[in-house]
């Protein structure tokens, strides 16, 4: 191996605005038969905006946004956006609660409360009206999530996070390629898919709770090498799990520190210049 060809390869990519850590990287880059990508911030712009309420609109979206004042979620940030445009009043909330991969809880007005996905509903009932009404927000691509009160449903909201528009031409690349193109995901199935139909992804594996997103890059490992694109702090373990873990550059430290390669300038279309480049290094050096 010439360490030179390593250092002129990575160079020339560096320059590009993709950053290759290390050696190991490429040589796992020559098999990857699989690209596993994150949905929000990766595949989509990860700046969602509601875009319907359904329900007594000031009612819902000033309980939702009581209950969201303290997450961190992108679709907390879309609603308090929302709440804060529509000038409803956002009350206070009690016993804050933030259940991974489902939504929050809180009591307002002594009643408890909660904004989240039907992984949290277990009393209650959901009429067949909300649930028609749900289903066809869904199949626009867009995330809906519950507003409860007590054993209530007070109403739905709808939350839209296009896909970026360079992802199209990305996932493309890939497939050119002879690449096996998936989107991993927390949200629902049915709005994994509409996006992914969007963009021309392969496969989708949606309900993914956060912990377990490395758990299913193990299981693609199964069949061929793997890399991973995300850019959340929930992402950081699968990036360390896949054998090319790819970062993009606006995402969380966590993330960018667990990437072999890390994207500066947030296109995803340099995925598949990454994995050129990394080819032709290695072919280079060996
Ligand atoms: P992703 O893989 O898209 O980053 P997450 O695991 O963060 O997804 O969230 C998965 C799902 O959990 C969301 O689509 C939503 O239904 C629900 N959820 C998580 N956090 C919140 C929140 N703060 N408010 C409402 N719903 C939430
Ligand atoms: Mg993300």
């Amino acid at each position: 191996a010439t360490p030179t060809a390593l250092m002129v390869g990575t160079g020339r990519s560096a320059r590009m605005g993709i950053l290759i850590k290390n050696g190991e990287v490429l040589e796992a880059v020559n098999d990857v038969s699989t690209v596993i990508f994150d949905k929000t911030g990766t595949i989509t712009v990860g700046k969602p905006q509601v875009t319907d309420i359904v329900g007594d609109s000031d009612q819902v979206l000033a309980a939702a946004a009581s209950l969201e004042q303290s997450s961190e979620h992108p679709l907390a940030t879309a609603i308090l956006k929302k709440a804060k445009a529509a000038k409803v009043t956002v009350g206070d909330a009690k016993d804050f609660e933030a259940i991974e991969g489902k939504g929050v809880s809180a009591m307002i007005a002594g009643k408890q409360s909660f904004v989240g996905n039907d992984k949290l509903l277990d009393d209650v009932t959901v009429s067949s009206e909300m649930k028609a009404k749900m289903a066809a927000l869904q199949a626009e691509a867009k995330t809906v999530v519950f507003v409860g009160q007590g054993d209530q449903i007070i109403g739905l909201i709808a939350i839209q996070d296009a896909p970026k528009p360079t992802s199209k031409a990305a996932i493309s690349a890939l497939k050119a390629k002879g690449l096996k193109t998936v989107m991993l995901t927390g949200d629902n199935q049915a709005v994994a898919q509409a996006i992914a139909d969007q963009v021309g992804i392969d496969q989708v594996v949606a309900d993914v709770l956060p912990a377990d997103k490395a758990d299913q890059v193990k299981q693609f490992q199964q069949s061929g090498k793997v890399a991973f694109v995300g850019d959340g702090i929930n992402d950081a373990p699968a990036l360390s799990t896949a054998d090319v873990g790819i970062a993009m550059g606006s995402g969380t430290d966590i993330a960018i520190e667990s990437g072999g390669i890390v994207l500066v300038k947030n296109d995803l279309r340099d995925v598949s210049k990454a994995l050129e480049l990394s080819k032709k290094t290695f072919n280079r050096i060996k």
